[in-house]
Protein backbone atom coordinates (compact mmCIF):
# COMPACT_ATOMS: atom_id res chain seq x y z
CA UNK A 1 0.00 0.00 0.00
CA UNK A 2 1.33 3.38 -1.22
CA UNK A 3 1.43 6.45 1.14
CA UNK A 4 -1.59 7.85 1.69
CA UNK A 5 -3.37 4.88 0.38
CA UNK A 6 -5.52 4.50 3.64
CA UNK A 7 -8.85 5.10 2.71
CA UNK A 8 -10.38 4.05 6.34
CA UNK A 9 -9.39 4.93 9.23
CA UNK A 10 -6.86 2.76 10.67
CA UNK A 11 -8.51 2.68 13.91
CA UNK A 12 -10.83 1.05 12.62
CA UNK A 13 -9.33 -0.98 10.10
CA UNK A 14 -7.44 -2.53 13.46
CA UNK A 15 -10.92 -3.15 15.25
CA UNK A 16 -12.09 -4.97 12.52
CA UNK A 17 -9.29 -6.92 11.90
CA UNK A 18 -9.05 -7.88 15.80
CA UNK A 19 -12.32 -8.68 15.63
CA UNK A 20 -12.13 -11.36 12.94
CA UNK A 21 -8.80 -12.88 14.51
CA UNK A 22 -9.76 -16.64 15.44
CA UNK A 23 -6.83 -16.50 17.70
CA UNK A 24 -7.83 -13.48 19.01
CA UNK A 25 -8.30 -15.18 22.70
CA UNK A 26 -4.68 -16.86 22.95
CA UNK A 27 -3.32 -13.48 23.80
CA UNK A 28 -5.09 -13.96 27.14
CA UNK A 29 -2.69 -17.44 27.98
CA UNK A 30 0.40 -15.10 27.37
CA UNK A 31 2.00 -13.15 30.53
CA UNK A 32 2.89 -10.35 28.81
CA UNK A 33 2.68 -6.79 30.44
CA UNK A 34 -0.03 -4.67 30.35
CA UNK A 35 2.06 -1.22 30.33
CA UNK A 36 3.97 -2.54 27.39
CA UNK A 37 3.23 -3.54 23.79
CA UNK A 38 6.32 -6.48 22.98
CA UNK A 39 7.84 -6.53 19.70
CA UNK A 40 10.58 -8.67 20.76
CA UNK A 41 9.28 -12.35 20.61
CA UNK A 42 11.81 -13.39 17.60
CA UNK A 43 14.08 -12.81 20.21
CA UNK A 44 12.89 -14.16 23.97
CA UNK A 45 9.36 -15.20 23.17
CA UNK A 46 7.06 -14.69 26.58
CA UNK A 47 5.83 -16.54 28.88
CA UNK A 48 2.83 -18.22 29.16
CA UNK A 49 0.20 -19.90 31.38
CA UNK A 50 1.40 -23.40 29.96
CA UNK A 51 4.41 -23.37 29.75
CA UNK A 52 4.96 -22.19 33.73
CA UNK A 53 2.46 -25.09 34.46
CA UNK A 54 5.19 -27.37 32.71
CA UNK A 55 8.14 -26.22 34.28
CA UNK A 56 6.10 -25.98 37.85
CA UNK A 57 5.04 -29.48 37.27
CA UNK A 58 8.88 -30.50 36.84
CA UNK A 59 10.49 -28.31 39.89
CA UNK A 60 7.60 -30.34 41.79
CA UNK A 61 8.67 -33.85 40.80
CA UNK A 62 11.96 -32.74 41.30
CA UNK A 63 11.22 -31.70 45.24
CA UNK A 64 9.42 -35.18 45.31
CA UNK A 65 10.57 -37.35 43.33
CA UNK A 66 14.21 -36.81 43.36
CA UNK A 67 16.43 -39.37 41.37
CA UNK A 68 13.18 -41.10 40.78
CA UNK A 69 11.82 -38.43 38.55
CA UNK A 70 13.82 -39.79 35.42
CA UNK A 71 11.42 -43.21 35.84
CA UNK A 72 9.29 -42.18 38.00
CA UNK A 73 7.77 -38.71 36.76
CA UNK A 74 4.61 -38.13 34.66
CA UNK A 75 6.21 -38.47 31.81
CA UNK A 76 9.83 -39.83 32.97
CA UNK A 77 12.05 -37.02 32.10
CA UNK A 78 14.23 -40.16 30.72
CA UNK A 79 12.86 -39.35 27.39
CA UNK A 80 12.36 -35.76 27.47
CA UNK A 81 14.46 -35.18 24.15
CA UNK A 82 12.56 -37.64 22.15
CA UNK A 83 9.15 -36.54 23.85
CA UNK A 84 9.73 -32.75 22.87
CA UNK A 85 11.30 -33.60 19.51
CA UNK A 86 7.68 -35.59 18.76
CA UNK A 87 5.99 -32.51 19.66
CA UNK A 88 7.90 -30.36 17.69
CA UNK A 89 8.52 -32.97 14.68
CA UNK A 90 4.51 -31.39 12.79
CA UNK A 91 6.25 -28.20 12.57
CA UNK A 92 9.05 -28.77 10.72
CA UNK A 93 7.37 -31.20 8.85
CA UNK A 94 9.21 -34.38 10.02
CA UNK A 95 8.65 -37.72 11.43
CA UNK A 96 8.87 -38.09 15.38
CA UNK A 97 12.21 -39.61 15.19
CA UNK A 98 13.70 -37.09 13.29
CA UNK A 99 13.61 -34.35 15.68
CA UNK A 100 15.21 -34.50 19.17
CA UNK A 101 15.48 -31.60 21.62
CA UNK A 102 18.81 -31.18 23.19
CA UNK A 103 21.71 -28.91 23.42
CA UNK A 104 21.78 -25.06 22.05
CA UNK A 105 21.88 -23.96 18.26
CA UNK A 106 25.62 -23.24 18.48
CA UNK A 107 26.37 -26.51 19.94
CA UNK A 108 23.87 -27.96 17.37
CA UNK A 109 25.75 -26.59 14.69
CA UNK A 110 28.99 -27.61 15.82
CA UNK A 111 28.09 -31.70 16.26
CA UNK A 112 25.56 -31.83 12.71
CA UNK A 113 27.77 -29.63 10.99
CA UNK A 114 30.84 -31.71 11.95
CA UNK A 115 28.78 -35.01 11.09
CA UNK A 116 28.39 -34.16 7.78
CA UNK A 117 31.96 -33.14 7.13
CA UNK A 118 33.18 -36.34 8.40
CA UNK A 119 30.50 -38.10 6.52
CA UNK A 120 31.97 -36.23 3.25
CA UNK A 121 35.73 -37.53 3.59
CA UNK A 122 34.42 -40.78 4.62
CA UNK A 123 33.90 -40.62 0.59
CA UNK A 124 30.19 -39.97 1.61
CA UNK A 125 28.15 -37.86 -0.45
CA UNK A 126 24.29 -36.86 -0.38
CA UNK A 127 22.08 -38.96 -1.72
CA UNK A 128 18.28 -38.86 -2.56
CA UNK A 129 15.95 -40.37 -4.48
CA UNK A 130 14.28 -37.82 -7.19
CA UNK A 131 18.17 -35.86 -7.11
CA UNK A 132 20.10 -38.05 -9.91
CA UNK A 133 23.02 -35.21 -9.92
CA UNK A 134 23.74 -36.94 -6.50
CA UNK A 135 25.40 -39.84 -6.85
CA UNK A 136 26.07 -40.88 -3.17
CA UNK A 137 29.16 -40.49 -3.47
CA UNK A 138 32.31 -37.57 -2.69
CA UNK A 139 35.84 -37.61 -3.86
CA UNK A 140 38.23 -37.81 -0.72
CA UNK A 141 41.07 -36.24 -2.34
CA UNK A 142 38.77 -32.84 -2.15
CA UNK A 143 38.34 -30.84 0.83
CA UNK A 144 34.52 -29.80 1.24
CA UNK A 145 33.53 -26.50 1.12
CA UNK A 146 30.72 -24.79 3.28
CA UNK A 147 28.47 -22.97 1.40
CA UNK A 148 27.19 -19.75 3.96
CA UNK A 149 26.32 -16.50 3.85
CA UNK A 150 27.57 -13.02 4.56
CA UNK A 151 24.01 -11.79 6.38
CA UNK A 152 24.29 -15.33 8.86
CA UNK A 153 23.91 -14.80 12.93
CA UNK A 154 27.69 -14.40 13.49
CA UNK A 155 27.83 -17.93 15.62
CA UNK A 156 26.99 -19.79 12.96
CA UNK A 157 30.71 -18.87 11.00
CA UNK A 158 32.64 -19.24 14.14
CA UNK A 159 31.27 -22.66 15.16
CA UNK A 160 31.17 -23.63 11.06
CA UNK A 161 35.18 -22.40 10.72
CA UNK A 162 36.14 -24.05 14.25
CA UNK A 163 34.34 -27.51 12.64
CA UNK A 164 36.52 -27.02 9.14
CA UNK A 165 39.47 -26.06 11.36
CA UNK A 166 39.54 -29.16 13.41
CA UNK A 167 39.49 -31.45 10.09
CA UNK A 168 42.87 -29.58 9.29
CA UNK A 169 40.73 -27.46 6.32
CA UNK A 170 41.37 -24.02 5.87
CA UNK A 171 37.83 -22.06 6.72
CA UNK A 172 39.32 -19.24 4.89
CA UNK A 173 39.92 -21.51 1.49
CA UNK A 174 36.83 -23.21 2.47
CA UNK A 175 34.29 -21.37 3.81
CA UNK A 176 32.11 -20.10 0.84
CA UNK A 177 30.30 -16.96 1.99
CA UNK A 178 27.77 -15.70 -0.48
CA UNK A 179 27.33 -12.26 -0.73
CA UNK A 180 24.53 -9.81 0.08
CA UNK A 181 23.36 -7.35 -3.00
CA UNK A 182 21.78 -4.60 -1.27
CA UNK A 183 22.91 -5.50 2.43
CA UNK A 184 19.35 -6.97 3.70
CA UNK A 185 18.91 -9.94 1.33
CA UNK A 186 20.88 -13.15 -0.12
CA UNK A 187 18.78 -13.33 -3.64
CA UNK A 188 18.99 -17.68 -4.34
CA UNK A 189 20.28 -17.23 -7.35
CA UNK A 190 23.55 -16.27 -5.81
CA UNK A 191 23.75 -18.95 -3.61
CA UNK A 192 23.00 -21.50 -7.42
CA UNK A 193 25.79 -19.46 -8.90
CA UNK A 194 27.76 -20.37 -5.81
CA UNK A 195 27.64 -24.20 -6.16
CA UNK A 196 27.73 -23.72 -9.70
CA UNK A 197 31.01 -22.04 -10.03
CA UNK A 198 32.72 -24.41 -7.43
CA UNK A 199 32.75 -28.05 -7.74
CA UNK A 200 34.41 -28.82 -3.81
CA UNK A 201 30.74 -27.48 -2.14
CA UNK A 202 29.99 -30.20 0.64
CA UNK A 203 27.66 -28.49 2.62
CA UNK A 204 24.94 -25.48 1.69
CA UNK A 205 24.23 -24.24 5.26
CA UNK A 206 21.53 -21.73 5.14
CA UNK A 207 19.02 -20.08 7.60
CA UNK A 208 15.55 -20.70 7.25
CA UNK A 209 15.15 -16.62 8.05
CA UNK A 210 17.50 -14.01 8.12
CA UNK A 211 17.82 -12.75 11.58
CA UNK A 212 18.20 -9.20 10.69
CA UNK A 213 16.24 -8.07 7.77
CA UNK A 214 13.63 -11.25 8.13
CA UNK A 215 14.03 -12.65 4.93
CA UNK A 216 12.56 -16.06 4.55
CA UNK A 217 14.23 -18.45 2.30
CA UNK A 218 12.69 -21.28 0.49
CA UNK A 219 13.91 -23.76 1.80
CA UNK A 220 12.91 -26.08 -1.02
CA UNK A 221 14.70 -24.61 -3.65
CA UNK A 222 17.94 -24.31 -1.69
CA UNK A 223 18.36 -28.08 -1.08
CA UNK A 224 17.14 -29.02 -4.26
CA UNK A 225 20.46 -26.95 -6.00
CA UNK A 226 22.41 -28.42 -2.67
CA UNK A 227 21.67 -31.79 -3.65
CA UNK A 228 22.00 -31.37 -7.83
CA UNK A 229 25.41 -29.97 -6.77
CA UNK A 230 26.33 -33.32 -4.69
CA UNK A 231 26.11 -30.93 -1.47
CA UNK A 232 24.23 -31.79 2.07
CA UNK A 233 21.82 -28.98 2.96
CA UNK A 234 21.39 -27.78 6.29
CA UNK A 235 19.16 -24.97 8.01
CA UNK A 236 19.60 -22.45 10.55
CA UNK A 237 15.68 -22.13 11.23
CA UNK A 238 16.00 -20.31 14.71
CA UNK A 239 14.16 -17.37 13.03
CA UNK A 240 11.44 -19.15 11.68
CA UNK A 241 10.36 -22.67 13.84
CA UNK A 242 7.29 -21.27 15.29
CA UNK A 243 6.05 -19.10 13.31
CA UNK A 244 6.41 -20.28 9.59
CA UNK A 245 5.33 -23.88 9.22
CA UNK A 246 8.24 -25.92 7.26
CA UNK A 247 8.35 -29.29 5.08
CA UNK A 248 11.55 -30.47 5.88
CA UNK A 249 11.00 -33.85 4.82
CA UNK A 250 9.20 -33.28 1.78
CA UNK A 251 11.86 -30.15 0.61
CA UNK A 252 14.61 -33.07 1.30
CA UNK A 253 16.60 -31.27 4.12
CA UNK A 254 19.52 -33.55 5.47
CA UNK A 255 19.85 -31.55 8.88
CA UNK A 256 18.94 -28.92 10.70
CA UNK A 257 18.66 -26.35 14.14
CA UNK A 258 17.00 -24.41 16.04
CA UNK A 259 16.24 -22.87 19.43
CA UNK A 260 13.23 -22.86 21.51
CA UNK A 261 13.59 -19.56 23.10
CA UNK A 262 12.62 -17.21 19.94
CA UNK A 263 9.25 -17.61 18.45
CA UNK A 264 8.64 -21.35 20.82
CA UNK A 265 8.36 -19.50 23.85
CA UNK A 266 10.67 -21.73 25.90
CA UNK A 267 11.93 -19.43 27.95
CA UNK A 268 15.48 -17.40 28.96
CA UNK A 269 17.88 -20.17 27.18
CA UNK A 270 15.77 -23.19 26.92
CA UNK A 271 16.99 -25.99 25.20
CA UNK A 272 17.19 -26.08 21.70
CA UNK A 273 16.36 -28.75 19.06
CA UNK A 274 17.85 -30.20 15.74
CA UNK A 275 16.09 -32.17 12.41
CA UNK A 276 18.11 -34.83 11.04
CA UNK A 277 16.42 -36.58 7.92
CA UNK A 278 15.90 -40.34 9.04
CA UNK A 279 18.47 -41.60 5.78
CA UNK A 280 21.30 -40.60 7.65
CA UNK A 281 20.10 -42.25 11.22
CA UNK A 282 22.94 -44.48 12.53
CA UNK A 283 25.63 -42.06 11.50
CA UNK A 284 28.19 -41.35 14.24
CA UNK A 285 27.34 -37.95 15.46
CA UNK A 286 30.82 -35.58 15.52
CA UNK A 287 30.40 -34.72 19.06
CA UNK A 288 29.26 -37.97 20.90
CA UNK A 289 28.39 -38.68 24.78
CA UNK A 290 26.18 -40.74 26.22
CA UNK A 291 22.80 -39.37 26.18
CA UNK A 292 23.10 -39.90 22.41
CA UNK A 293 23.73 -43.63 22.75
CA UNK A 294 21.30 -46.45 22.01
CA UNK A 295 18.41 -46.31 24.89
CA UNK A 296 18.28 -50.09 25.86
CA UNK A 297 21.68 -50.23 26.30
CA UNK A 298 22.62 -46.55 27.90
CA UNK A 299 22.66 -47.96 31.32
CA UNK A 300 24.92 -51.16 30.78
CA UNK A 301 27.47 -48.38 30.37
CA UNK A 302 29.43 -49.67 27.49
CA UNK A 303 32.60 -48.20 26.94
CA UNK A 304 32.05 -48.47 23.07
CA UNK A 305 29.23 -45.75 21.65
CA UNK A 306 26.12 -47.29 19.83
CA UNK A 307 24.34 -44.46 18.44
CA UNK A 308 20.40 -44.25 18.51
CA UNK A 309 18.86 -45.15 15.62
CA UNK A 310 16.89 -41.77 15.70
CA UNK A 311 17.78 -37.98 15.92
CA UNK A 312 18.18 -38.94 19.20
CA UNK A 313 21.88 -39.69 18.95
CA UNK A 314 22.81 -36.14 18.52
CA UNK A 315 21.91 -35.55 22.26
CA UNK A 316 24.64 -34.98 23.98
CA UNK A 317 24.48 -35.32 27.90
CA UNK A 318 21.92 -35.09 30.36
CA UNK A 319 18.96 -33.11 29.00
CA UNK A 320 18.45 -29.69 31.24
CA UNK A 321 15.19 -30.70 32.25
CA UNK A 322 14.42 -27.02 33.82
CA UNK A 323 15.27 -25.93 30.36
CA UNK A 324 13.27 -28.09 28.77
CA UNK A 325 10.29 -28.22 30.75
CA UNK A 326 8.59 -24.79 29.46
CA UNK A 327 8.72 -26.20 26.07
CA UNK A 328 5.95 -28.49 26.49
CA UNK A 329 3.35 -26.13 27.63
CA UNK A 330 4.44 -23.39 25.09
CA UNK A 331 4.46 -25.73 21.84
CA UNK A 332 0.43 -27.28 22.98
CA UNK A 333 -0.45 -23.19 23.03
CA UNK A 334 1.00 -23.89 19.28
CA UNK A 335 -0.66 -26.69 18.46
CA UNK A 336 -3.67 -25.89 19.66
CA UNK A 337 -3.81 -22.43 17.39
CA UNK A 338 -2.05 -24.71 14.40
CA UNK A 339 0.88 -23.29 12.57
CA UNK A 340 -1.17 -22.59 9.32
CA UNK A 341 -3.37 -20.21 11.32
CA UNK A 342 -0.31 -18.75 13.14
CA UNK A 343 1.29 -17.98 9.95
CA UNK A 344 -2.16 -16.52 8.48
CA UNK A 345 -2.05 -14.10 11.25
CA UNK A 346 1.70 -13.25 11.07
CA UNK A 347 1.04 -12.15 7.52
CA UNK A 348 -1.47 -9.99 8.12
CA UNK A 349 -0.31 -8.29 11.07
CA UNK A 350 2.95 -7.66 9.03
CA UNK A 351 0.71 -6.74 5.64
CA UNK A 352 -1.08 -3.84 8.00
CA UNK A 353 2.46 -2.84 9.88
CA UNK A 354 4.15 -2.44 6.73
CA UNK A 355 0.95 -0.45 5.32
CA UNK A 356 1.46 1.94 7.50
CA UNK A 357 4.82 2.60 7.91
CA UNK A 358 4.60 3.37 4.56
CA UNK A 359 1.60 5.40 4.60
CA UNK A 360 3.03 7.36 7.75
CA UNK A 361 6.64 6.99 8.44
CA UNK A 362 8.08 8.83 5.40
CA UNK A 363 11.85 8.88 7.54
CA UNK A 364 11.91 4.67 7.49
CA UNK A 365 12.31 2.42 4.94
CA UNK A 366 11.27 -1.33 5.35
CA UNK A 367 14.15 -3.78 4.94
CA UNK A 368 12.02 -6.58 4.81
CA UNK A 369 11.51 -8.61 1.44
CA UNK A 370 7.20 -8.07 0.91
CA UNK A 371 6.26 -10.65 -0.80
CA UNK A 372 4.85 -13.04 1.64
CA UNK A 373 6.74 -15.83 0.37
CA UNK A 374 10.39 -14.06 0.90
CA UNK A 375 8.84 -12.74 4.50
CA UNK A 376 9.13 -13.84 8.17
CA UNK A 377 7.27 -13.13 11.34
CA UNK A 378 9.14 -9.35 11.88
CA UNK A 379 9.82 -6.29 10.09
CA UNK A 380 12.86 -4.56 9.78
CA UNK A 381 12.56 -0.94 10.19
CA UNK A 382 15.44 1.03 8.72
CA UNK A 383 16.39 4.47 9.82
CA UNK A 384 19.79 6.21 9.85
CA UNK A 385 19.01 6.61 13.70
CA UNK A 386 17.57 3.29 14.46
CA UNK A 387 19.56 3.21 17.62
CA UNK A 388 18.43 6.07 19.25
CA UNK A 389 14.72 5.20 17.51
CA UNK A 390 14.88 1.92 19.33
CA UNK A 391 16.17 3.21 22.80
CA UNK A 392 13.20 5.85 22.63
CA UNK A 393 10.68 3.31 22.01
CA UNK A 394 11.82 1.15 24.58
CA UNK A 395 11.27 4.05 27.45
CA UNK A 396 8.26 4.56 25.80
CA UNK A 397 7.04 1.06 26.72
CA UNK A 398 7.49 -0.80 23.01
CA UNK A 399 10.08 -3.46 23.40
CA UNK A 400 12.04 -3.71 20.16
CA UNK A 401 15.70 -4.34 19.71
CA UNK A 402 17.90 -2.40 17.32
CA UNK A 403 20.66 -4.30 14.78
CA UNK A 404 23.48 -2.52 13.62
CA UNK A 405 23.55 -0.90 11.78
CA UNK A 406 20.19 0.91 10.75
CA UNK A 407 17.61 -1.70 11.59
CA UNK A 408 14.57 -1.85 14.61
CA UNK A 409 13.01 -5.05 14.76
CA UNK A 410 9.85 -4.99 15.28
CA UNK A 411 7.72 -8.24 15.97
CA UNK A 412 4.15 -8.47 15.93
CA UNK A 413 4.48 -12.34 16.93
CA UNK A 414 0.73 -13.68 16.32
CA UNK A 415 0.03 -15.78 19.47
CA UNK A 416 0.02 -13.16 21.73
CA UNK A 417 -0.21 -9.41 19.69
CA UNK A 418 -3.35 -7.54 18.32
CA UNK A 419 -4.02 -4.98 15.11
CA UNK A 420 -4.62 -2.32 17.60
CA UNK A 421 -1.05 -2.70 19.43
CA UNK A 422 0.50 -2.55 16.02
CA UNK A 423 -1.05 0.65 15.54
CA UNK A 424 0.34 1.89 18.73
CA UNK A 425 3.27 1.30 18.08
CA UNK A 426 3.40 3.07 14.89
CA UNK A 427 1.66 5.83 16.05
CA UNK A 428 4.11 5.82 19.27
CA UNK A 429 7.23 5.48 16.41
CA UNK A 430 5.70 8.63 14.43
CA UNK A 431 5.10 10.52 17.92
CA UNK A 432 9.45 10.12 18.56
CA UNK A 433 10.16 11.44 14.96
CA UNK A 434 7.59 14.00 14.65
CA UNK A 435 8.91 15.40 17.95
CA UNK A 436 13.29 14.34 17.54
CA UNK A 437 12.38 12.90 21.14
CA UNK A 438 14.91 10.38 19.96
CA UNK A 439 17.73 12.81 19.67
CA UNK A 440 17.76 13.07 23.09
CA UNK A 441 19.80 9.76 23.24
CA UNK A 442 23.53 9.59 23.95
CA UNK A 443 24.64 9.64 19.89
CA UNK A 444 26.78 6.64 19.76
CA UNK A 445 27.70 3.50 22.17
CA UNK A 446 24.86 1.45 24.20
CA UNK A 447 22.53 -0.20 22.17
CA UNK A 448 22.25 -4.10 23.18
CA UNK A 449 23.57 -6.21 19.60
C1 LIG B 1 19.36 -16.93 18.09
C2 LIG B 1 20.28 -17.52 17.09
C3 LIG B 1 21.40 -18.26 17.48
C4 LIG B 1 21.77 -18.41 18.93
O1 LIG B 1 22.43 -19.60 19.19
P1 LIG B 1 22.45 -20.19 20.67
O2 LIG B 1 23.42 -21.29 20.61
O3 LIG B 1 21.04 -20.60 21.02
O4 LIG B 1 22.89 -19.08 21.58
C5 LIG B 1 22.18 -18.86 16.49
N1 LIG B 1 21.87 -18.71 15.18
C6 LIG B 1 20.82 -17.97 14.78
C7 LIG B 1 20.51 -17.81 13.33
C8 LIG B 1 20.00 -17.35 15.72
O5 LIG B 1 18.97 -16.60 15.32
Amino acid sequence: MARGEFTEDPVRVAARLDAADPLAELADRFVVPDDRLYMDGNSLGPASDAALASLERVVDEWRDLLIGGWTDADPPWFDVGERLGTALAPLVGARPEEVVVGNSITVNIHTLVGTFLDALLAGDGPSRAGHPAADGTWDTAVDPAVVVNELDFPSDHYAIRAQLRQRGIDPEAKLRVVESRDGRTIDPRDVEATLEAHDDVGIVFMPTALYRSGQLFDVDRIATAAHAAGAYAGFDAAHSVGAVPHAFDDAGVDFAMWCTYKYLNAGPGAVGALFVAERHHGRTPALAGWWGHEKATQFEMNAQFTPAGTAGAWQIGTPPLLAAAPLEGAVEILREAGIDRLRTKSLALTDFLIALVDDRLSEVSIGTPRDHDARGGHVALEHPDARRLSEALTDRGVVVDFRPPNVVRVCPAAPYTGFADVLEVVDRIEAILETGAHEAYAASGGGVT
